[in-house]
């Protein structure tokens, strides 16, 4: 039974970060879908806000489990048993940093294989930074982001339509 991880900030879950699941689930028994605490990273919502917006996004993945973790992403991928660590590939602009982690968590933990996997070409502009930044100023997200996520952004801003 071959387990990865998927690390990542999700501030908030964005259908880019969906679709990388949904492929990473075709290749693999389990899915770890888990939140960074990341105390140096402001960010707009709280960890288990944002675990509570995956949890409800990914609901009808049986395979997939949302959790949180400290500390380095090899060793928590190492405590729950998984095989590698997923990542999404966006464009060229994503391949220097994700390379350099790839290589720096393959130093740490040689048995942990990073797969960097691509979205559909419609999520390769998405990312949570632009969903906040139009939601702020009361943009329409539901194209980008999972039903879920369109109502706690409208709490966070407040949205004269209703
Ligand atoms: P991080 O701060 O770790 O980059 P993110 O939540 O921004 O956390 O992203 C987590 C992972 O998902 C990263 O590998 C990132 O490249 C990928 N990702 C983010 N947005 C998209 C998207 N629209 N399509 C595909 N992959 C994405």
């Amino acid at each position: 039974m071959a387990k990865v991880i998927y690390p990542g900030t999700f501030d908030p879950v964005t259908n880019g970060h969906i679709d990388i699941v949904s492929r990473a689930i075709e290749l693999f028994d389990e899915v770890i879908v888990t939140v960074a605490r990341n105390p140096g990273k402001t960010s707009l919502f709280t960890i288990e806000e944002r675990v509570e917006m995956l949890k409800e996004s990914l609901k009808d993945y049986e395979r997939v489990v949302v959790d949180s973790f400290d500390g380095l992403v090899v060793n928590h991928a190492k405590q729950v048993g998984a095989v590698g660590i997923i990542r999404g590939l966006r464009a060229i602009s994503d391949f220097e940093y994700e390379f350099q982690m790839a290589l720096m968590n393959r130093k740490l933990a040689g048995e942990i294989t990073t797969i960097l996997l691509m979205p559909h070409a419609r999520y390769t502009y998405l990312n949570s930074t632009i969903v906040r930044n139009l939601a702020q100023f009361q943009g329409d997200v539901s194209e980008f982001v999972p039903p879920i996520v369109v109502e706690k952004l409208k709490l966070k801003f407040g949205n004269k339509e209703g």
